[in-house]
């Protein structure tokens, strides 16, 4: 018999905070999926859709100016919030928040109630001057 267990978080109810990440690494099938679905070659996916990460052999995603958090991933919907690569996404995103309880979704909600502003978007840490590597990251963007 399945049990299945209780989750504490809505991503529906979020702006997406964890696809704002500096550092989304992606792997060699994570760039060949995405070539599949949008019917390119790995090496043109690997070009335009990642950058060199935080070590010589690693690959993270490309990111594109956020007004919320400073940055996103590229592939984030600004508007809506939501994945456009939903189905090709890369396995890190798939695992994501790898527990029952995702930090950022109570920080928000407890956020949320203490302003009592139910939109409330709260921030942490990543407009330009607010993160160590964020300028640099923009620039290879640019
Ligand atoms: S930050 Fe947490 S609640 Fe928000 S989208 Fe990511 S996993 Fe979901
Ligand atoms: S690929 Fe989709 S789920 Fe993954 S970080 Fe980018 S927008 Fe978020």
């Amino acid at each position: 018999m399945s049990t299945s267990l209780p989750i504490f978080y809505d991503c529906l109810n979020c702006p997406s905070y964890c696809c704002t990440y500096p550092r989304i690494p992606v792997t060699k099938r994570d760039i060949e999926r995405l070539a599949r679905h949008h019917d390119i070659t790995p090496d043109e996916a690997r070009e335009s859709f990642t950058k060199q990460g935080w070590t010589t052999r690693e690959r993270v995603m490309r990111h594109q100016p956020d007004e919320i958090y400073g940055s996103a991933c590229r592939f984030l919907d600004l508007e809506s919030r939501l994945c456009t690569v939903h189905n090709a996404r890369p396995s890190v995103c798939r695992g994501h928040p790898e527990g029952p309880n995702c930090g950022y979704y109570v920080f928000l909600m407890s956020e949320r109630r203490d302003q009592e502003d139910p939109d409330l978007a709260a921030r942490a840490y990543n407009l330009p001057g607010e993160h160590p590597r964020l300028k640099e990251e923009w620039e290879d963007d640019a």
